[in-house]
């Protein structure tokens, strides 16, 4: 039987670590794979979250399963975070998920089984996984405009015309904050005027959150989906606590379904359920209750909050020094883009043949698309990538 089996192709950005590690250049640059970095090069436990595991080892007494949709609590405190107050949490339909991707592929299925005919609508471009997901469950997708590389922000005018194709019972999939790979994000003027469109199209909104926190802050980052979800009859939102806790290798996301319609809400959670169901049964528990415990603690949270700052805070003055020193090498405002963007990642807006002469010359690595992980920089390698920009004749 298995030799009806086709090799998959292999991930590109784990073939582009591997490269990295074997490159023998001591003055090399991973701009790679998408983790948060410290000025040096490791990604830490956050101190709220080895407290809580502290906490948690020496109060846990059972490990037996907890429900389908995981500890409530976890879904109540997640609702709450991405929420805030915009939607009352009797329309929120919320399970656990092993990640943002495992939340990302249960609102697939669910989509599926809402509507076999539905086609979700995509940034191009978008995160490489949204698309072999949907591929992979052959879902229709539709690529609409969003990245314009002449400025380096979001082409919002070819975005809205693209996505006035969208038809009742479509899916318009969208970055709630940070979009990866891009950095450019839309104003809140912008998303006011996409929930319109969709709302008169009688599409779908879904929007995948996993960079809450490392833009503008919680609050700020959370505003376009909490104005979706205020907005829009149903909405479907894939949140990730791999970034904002520290904690990738936990597994720790969280599906909502929500619907302002009476009467919704216990088929909506039931639907949720019966899926993990299927797909895993129980979800992972220990990222999920570090995540309710860390929320659920003042002291904690704080902790986690001002941590949290720091990270967002330094990956800022990270893309400003980029800019200023672009500005002062360039003698143009070209790169001006780099500041603006918001998140981990930022794409240059080049082709191959710059980001292979990049690695190639100076031993810096990113994603074939020119996609960088701004975190994978420090104050000291910022001087040398803007110099080895210019060098290749970005
Ligand atoms: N969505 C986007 C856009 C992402 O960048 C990521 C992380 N790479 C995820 C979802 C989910 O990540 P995880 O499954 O690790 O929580």
């Amino acid at each position: 039987m298995f030799e009806h089996l086709k090799e998959q192709p292999a991930d590109k950005i784990l073939a582009l670590m591997q490269a990295y590690k074997d490159d023998p250049r001591e003055d090399k640059i991973d701009l790679g794979v998408g983790v948060y970095k410290d000025a040096t090069g490791n990604t830490p436990i956050m101190r709220a979250i080895k407290t809580a595991e502290k906490q948690l080892w020496e109060a846990e007494e059972t490990k037996a399963y907890t429900g389908l949709a995981g500890d409530p609590k976890f879904g109540d405190r997640m609702a709450e975070l991405v929420l805030g107050d915009a939607v009352p949490l009797s329309k929120v339909a919320r399970v656990a998920t092993p990640g943002g991707t495992g939340a990302v592929r249960q609102a697939f299925d669910m989509i599926r089984m809402a509507n076999p005919d539905a086609r979700v609508f995509v940034s191009d471009p978008t995160w490489p996984n949204h698309l072999s997901i949907l591929k992979h469950m052959e879902i229709p997708h539709v690529a609409y405009r969003y990245f314009d590389s002449e400025t380096g922000g979001v082409d919002f005018e070819g975005m809205m015309s693209d996505l006035a194709d969208a038809k009742r019972g479509d899916v318009v999939l969208l970055h709630g904050c940070c979009h990866n790979p891009t950095g450019a994000n839309l104003n809140m003027e912008e998303w006011k005027a996409v929930a319109d469109l969709l709302n008169k199209q009688g599409a779908i909104p879904m929007i995948d959150i996993a960079y809450q926190g490392f833009g503008d802050g919680l609050e700020d980052d959370a505003a376009p989906t909490r104005l979706v979800a205020a907005h829009c009859p149903e909405t479907l939102i894939a949140a990730s606590c791999s970034k904002n806790f520290g904690i990738y290798r936990e597994r720790t996301g969280c599906l909502m379904a929500i619907a302002h319609e009476e009467g919704r809400h216990k088929v909506n959670q039931g639907t949720l359920a019966y899926l993990n169901r299927q797909n895993f049964s129980f979800p992972p528990d220990h990222g999920a209750r570090l995540v309710l415990m860390v929320l659920g603690d003042d002291a904690l949270r704080t902790d986690w909050e001002a941590e949290l700052e720091d990270v967002r805070t330094g990956m800022l003055r990270l893309r400003q020094q980029l800019a200023d020193e672009l500005r002062e090498r360039s003698g143009s405002d070209r790169f001006g883009f780099l500041a603006q963007h918001r998140g981990m990642f930022s794409r240059l807006g080049v082709g191959p043949d710059k980001v292979e002469a990049l690695r190639e010359k100076h031993g810096i690595y990113m994603v074939g698309d020119s996609r960088m992980n701004i975190a994978g920089l420090n104050e000291e390698t910022v001087p040398k990538l803007a110099r080895a920009i210019i060098d290749v004749g970005i």
